[in-house]
């Protein structure tokens, strides 16, 4: 592919990138924390996907699916392993191995409130 060798790949990967990040950036900054924790599982496959067409491009299939099972499963773990926060829009990642997280490690604002069973306390603390 003449694309793959020429200097403009270099140039379109940095021009991509530079967007991506900019754009996610912005829109993590702006948005509401309902909006980001909706944004997070499709902002972080479309990354992926990013990342997979750039493999493509430069590699052709070879490195498509010489990148694609570490892709799926870095997109994957981020989807489940991180949750945003209702009240406060922070990301708090969940150990999957040890018990999960409940409450947000920025506000304390529980997580998920459909699991949330109230024992021996409160578990959110006041917001300083
Ligand atoms: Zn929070």
């Amino acid at each position: 592919m003449s694309f793959a060798d020429s200097k403009n790949l270099e140039t379109v990967f940095f021009a991509v990138w530079t967007l991506v990040f900019a754009g996610l950036l912005i829109f993590w900054q702006v948005a509401s924390p309902e909006a980001r924790r909706k944004a997070q599982p499709y902002a972080v496959t479309f990354t992926g996907l990013v990342v997979l067409l750039f493999a493509w491009l430069q590699d052709g299939d070879r490195g498509f699916f010489f990148t694609l099972v570490p892709v799926v499963i870095i997109v994957g773990l981020n989807i489940i392993a991180l949750k945003t926060c209702r009240r406060c829009g922070a990301a708090t990642r969940i150990n999957i191995i040890l018990p999960t997280v409940k409450s947000c490690a920025h506000c304390g604002h529980e997580l998920e409130s459909a699991q949330h069973k109230p024992a021996g306390g409160d578990r959110t603390r006041p917001v300083p």
